[in-house]
């Protein structure tokens, strides 16, 4: 079956004819038949050069090599067994080694997971409330951080489902703004456990902090016991070895990881300070737990990945990053054009804007029919972005030059329709 037949017939069987709500562009998404290393193949036969990379984990391509090896052993001798690995150590010790905030890990299933453990464990550890989250900001779909702001009002839950008694601990404020973070923790500072930050919000496309602003968190969250929490499932191990918080220069109290860590297969983690991470249970009290935490194929999966992110790794993600931002911005300035080209090292956005984009709100400014257009376009060249303006895109080590120039080429097409 076609991809256009399929996605009609899965519609009955899967809501939506998908799994996740990003999946189901219009008119149809493709469906995947196979993949490997830069590119995806969908059933129709057509092949794309891919930079959504399943959302992020696969930052050295699909079907790796040396990880797929690895994983084929593990399933020879198993793939659960409700005890312990010795590989879940090798895994925590070289995720410790790597991040600077990590004294100790635990391993989850998603990044979903470990952001809800997190926020648990920053409200046992303070012995208060609420979580200040920054609107745009995305740290899974549990109903603790389902709050952005958009069309709802502020502090409402942005999903039908989710009690307001849920949320309403839950306060919303613009990123990279200083003032708002003074503002609430001088009216509240009793009331709040954490901060949670993506350190580089990737879920509204691309918004880096600005300048000192990570800093000037670490130090207003250090001086009135709140915790501070990075999620990194989307910049940990990618824009350095030990994340945002290595190339950022500021150590949180607690880091979520996700996406990366897993190799292609399913995973979460929560890592951070001693002090906390003893906290919880078997050790504490803080109650976490999961089937399939620490599962042996993930697990084995993720050792394969991290063990092979070198230095060589980050020096060639970043010169392809600028490699492809100097490219479309050469498109834009040509063109006359003046939609923003931003990243850094594997990831960039082309946002349809003349705005300068620095939090949710100057994001939404983003046109998104104009972004439709680009998007199908690209797809009808042979290019693969995420369908949605509020997502970044991911190169991987198995993007070569070719593939950039052809990359390039289709975004000169589509950036003029
Ligand atoms: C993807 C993502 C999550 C959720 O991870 P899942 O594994 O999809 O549950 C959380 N935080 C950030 C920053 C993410 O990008």
């Amino acid at each position: 079956m076609k991809s256009e037949e399929l996605f009609k017939e899965a519609q009955n069987y899967l809501p939506g004819g998908v799994d996740s709500p990003v999946r189901a562009y219009k008119p149809y998404p493709f469906f995947a038949k196979e993949a490997k290393g830069s590119k995806i193949i969908d059933v129709d036969g057509n092949s794309y050069i891919d930079y959504c990379l399943a959302y992020g984990p696969l930052v050295l391509g699909h079907a790796n090599e040396k990880i797929m090896g690895k994983v084929a052993e593990q399933l020879k001798i198993g793939s659960a067994y409700g005890v312990p690995t010795e590989n879940e150590i090798k895994l925590a010790k070289l995720v410790i080694k790597k991040v600077p905030c990590a004294d100790m890990v635990r391993f989850v299933n998603s990044g979903t997971e470990a952001t809800m453990s997190a926020i648990r464990l920053a409200r046992a550890a303070t012995g208060k409330k609420k979580i200040i989250k920054f609107e745009g900001s995305y740290h899974g779909a549990h109903d603790y951080v389902l709050v952005k702001s958009g069309s709802g009002a502020a502090g409402l839950p942005d999903s039908p489902g989710v009690p307001e008694d849920t949320t309403k601990n839950t306060v919303l404020i613009p990123f990279n703004d200083k003032e708002a973070v003074v503002d609430l923790i001088e009216r509240e500072k009793n009331d709040i456990a954490a901060i949670i930050v993506e350190p580089i919000m990737g879920n509204v496309g691309f918004i880096p902090p600005k300048e000192d602003y990570l800093k000037f968190l670490r130090q207003i969250t250090g001086q009135n016991n709140i915790i501070l929490i990075f999620d990194e499932v989307i910049t940990g191990f990618r824009i350095a070895e030990g994340g945002a918080q290595e190339y950022f220069g500021v150590t949180p109290d607690l880091v979520t990881f996700g996406k990366i860590l897993g190799g292609g297969f399913p995973i979460g983690a929560l890592a951070g300070k001693k002090e906390f991470m003893e906290m919880i249970a078997p050790a504490g009290t803080v109650y976490q737990a999961g089937t399939f935490n620490g599962n042996p194929v993930s697990i084995t999966a993720g050792l394969a990945m991290l063990n092979q992110l070198n230095d060589d790794f980050y020096a060639e993600s970043k010169r392809k990053g600028k490699m492809i931002r100097t490219g479309i911005q050469d498109i834009l300035s040509d063109n006359n054009l003046n939609f923003k080209i931003v990243g850094l090292s594997s990831m960039f956005q082309l946002y349809f804007t003349d705005k300068e984009v620095y939090d949710y709100d100057t994001a939404k400014s983003a046109d998104t029919e104009k972004f439709n257009q680009y998007f199908q376009t690209l797809l009808k060249n042979g290019v693969f972005i995420p369908p949605s303006q509020f997502e970044c895109c991911f190169i991987s080590s198995m993007h070569d030059n070719e593939d950039i120039q052809k990359t390039l080429e289709a975004v000169e097409k589509a950036i003029k329709v």
